[in-house]
């Protein structure tokens, strides 16, 4: 992977609700491969950039290039899914009566816009695939339980491999350990950095610990701008962060 290329570049960014800047002036930069965590107090804008790189949101003004050239301010959310940008959300999208694979095989092939999903014959490749991600979600051995009947952690996890086999590029994460017991949040640290090895994933996390143990680089927001980027160490050492969090 080349880590030099930036895959998104965001350029004086403005976001406007009803008069409200949640995003004021922001640039924001991530390269080809990177795990970028986003943190800063409530209220900050974290959920409102990802939401604007994955279409959901439209900005007011700025520039959101993906892969240097694609304007994604001028996409709908379903064409930039398509590009390569895969969101996932807190709410569960999960089908809770189907198999886990059963998931994991719908979701393949909605990416293809196949009319038959159910019913197609899966391919080869596409089993190969299945397998692929059924191992690197962790959840092998329960391909063919029920989703439903899957811990809490291990429907996020499904949820993650919806989206990972669909190959994205991008991938944007919204609390990806939340409600998580101690060993889930451990390996869900892990399987962040296994994806990392080929796709950028951008993290949105508030558990200080989670992100301490488990990020390379952090964005530090605040009141709509970014404050200061760099390691944890870096930015724990940054007075700037101190203020903000303590609210001083
Ligand atoms: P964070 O994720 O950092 O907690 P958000 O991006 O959710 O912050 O929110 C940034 C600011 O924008 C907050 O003040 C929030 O109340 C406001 N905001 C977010 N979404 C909307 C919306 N749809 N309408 C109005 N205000 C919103």
């Amino acid at each position: 992977k080349n880590v030099s290329e930036p895959i998104v570049r965001v350029e004086k960014l403005e976001v406007n609700f009803d008069g409200f800047k949640a995003i004021r002036g922001l640039d924001f930069a991530l390269s080809a491969g990177e795990l970028r965590f986003l943190i800063g107090p409530n209220g900050a804008g974290k959920t409102t950039l990802l939401d604007v790189l994955c279409g959901k949101v439209k900005p007011s003004q700025g520039k959101v290039l993906f892969k240097g050239q694609t304007d994604l301010a001028r996409h709908q959310e379903h064409q930039i899914a398509q590009l390569g940008i895969g969101r996932k959300f807190q709410a569960p999208s999960i089908f809770v009566t189907l198999t886990v694979q059963e998931n994991l095989l719908l979701s393949m092939r909605q990416k293809r816009g196949l009319l038959s999903t159910l019913v197609a014959k899966t391919t080869p490749e596409q089993r190969e695939r299945l397998h692929h991600y059924l191992e690197m979600i962790g959840l092998t051995d329960k391909a063919r339980e029920k989703a439903g009947s899957l811990s809490h952690g291990e429907k996020q996890w499904l949820e993650i491999g919806m989206l990972l086999i669909q190959e994205p590029e991008l991938l944007l994460l919204d609390e990806p350990a939340a409600g998580m017991t101690d060993s889930e949040t451990e390996k869900t640290g892990e399987l962040l950095h296994r994806i990392s090895d080929k796709q950028t994933v951008v993290v949105v996390e508030h558990d200080m610990d989670f992100v301490r143990q488990f990020a390379k680089t952090v964005t530090v927001m605040h009141e709509g701008t970014v404050l200061c980027e760099g390691t944890m160490a870096e930015v724990q050492n940054d007075d700037r962060v101190a203020e903000v969090y303590l609210g001083r």
